[in-house]
C-alpha cells in the first residue's frame, strides 16, 4: 500500500488556526479525481461534493458542546453532549454556493447569508457588491465557504464584512477545498483567531493567480459541461 502525498506544507510551517483534513490515501484519490482535466462534470460534482462534506464535519468539530444528560430506550441515564450556540453558512458567490448543498446535509434548515465580492475596475480591489444575512448574524458561529483560497482577497474582504456585522473572528471557521500557502498565509496573520479547515494545501499560485497544481476554475469545473 501507499501513503497518501502529504501537503506541501509540514503541519509544524502551518498557522496553529490551520486545520486541514486527515491526508489519508482515500482523501488524496478524491483529489486525483477532481483534479484531473478528463474528469466529467457528473464525476466532479460527487467527488468535490464528497470533500465538501468531510469539510463541513470537520467546521462543526471546532464548535462548542455542553454536558447534557439523557435517558436512552434501556431506561440507562447517559451523560453526554449537546451543541451549543446557532450557526449560520454564509457563501462567498458564486463558487461558494456549490458548498452550501454540503452544509444543508448536515445541518438541517440551517440559515445562509451570502456575500458576493468582486474585484473594483478602477483600484484593483476586492468590493463588496451585495450581501444578505440572517439578522441575528452577529450571535451566531459562522461558517465561511468558498472552495478555493488563491491570494485569499475576497476571503479577507467577507471577513471584513462579517465583522462590522458584529461577529467576532473567533465564531468565524473558514472552510475551502484547496488552498495556496501564499493565501493561506496572508488571511491567517491578519485574522489570527479565525479557525480556517481546509482540504489540501497546494503549492502556489501561477501568474494569473490559478492555484497550482489546483483543479483549474472550480466555478467552470462544476457548472459547465
Ligand atoms: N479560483 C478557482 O476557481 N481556481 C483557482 O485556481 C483559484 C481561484
Amino acid at each position: 500500500m501507499t501513503t497518501a502525498q502529504t501537503s506541501q506544507l509540514t503541519p509544524a510551517a502551518l498557522p496553529p488556526s490551520v486545520f486541514t483534513l486527515p491526508q489519508t490515501a482515500q482523501l488524496e484519490a478524491l483529489y486525483t479525481i477532481i483534479r484531473d482535466k478528463t474528469t466529467s462534470r457528473g464525476d466532479f460534482l460527487f467527488y468535490s461534493d464528497r470533500i465538501i462534506r468531510l469539510l463541513v464535519e470537520e467546521g462543526l468539530n471546532h464548535l462548542p458542546v455542553v454536558p447534557k444528560t439523557i435517558e436512552t430506550p434501556t431506561g440507562s441515564v447517559y451523560e453526554g453532549v449537546g451543541f451549543e450556540g446557532k450557526i449560520c453558512g454564509v457563501s462567498i458567490l458564486r463558487a461558494g454556493e456549490a458548498m452550501e448543498a454540503g452544509l444543508r446535509e448536515v445541518c438541517r434548515s440551517v440559515r445562509i447569508g451570502k456575500i458576493l465580492i468582486q474585484r473594483d475596475e478602477e483600484t484593483a480591489q476586492p468590493k463588496l457588491f451585495y450581501c444578505k444575512f440572517p439578522e441575528d448574524i452577529a450571535q451566531r458561529y459562522v461558517l465561511l465557504l468558498d472552495p478555493m483560497l488563491a491570494t485569499g482577497g475576497s476571503a479577507i474582504k467577507a471577513v471584513e464584512i462579517l465583522k462590522e456585522q458584529g461577529v467576532p473572528e473567533e465564531r468565524i471557521i473558514f472552510i475551502n477545498l484547496i488552498a495556496a500557502p501564499e493565501g493561506l498565509k496572508r488571511f491567517c496573520s491578519k485574522f489570527p483567531a479565525l479557525r480556517v479547515i481546509t482540504g489540501w494545501i497546494d503549492k502556489g499560485l501561477n501568474e494569473k493567480a490559478f492555484i497550482i497544481p489546483g483543479l483549474g476554475d472550480f466555478g467552470e469545473r462544476r457548472y459547465c459541461e
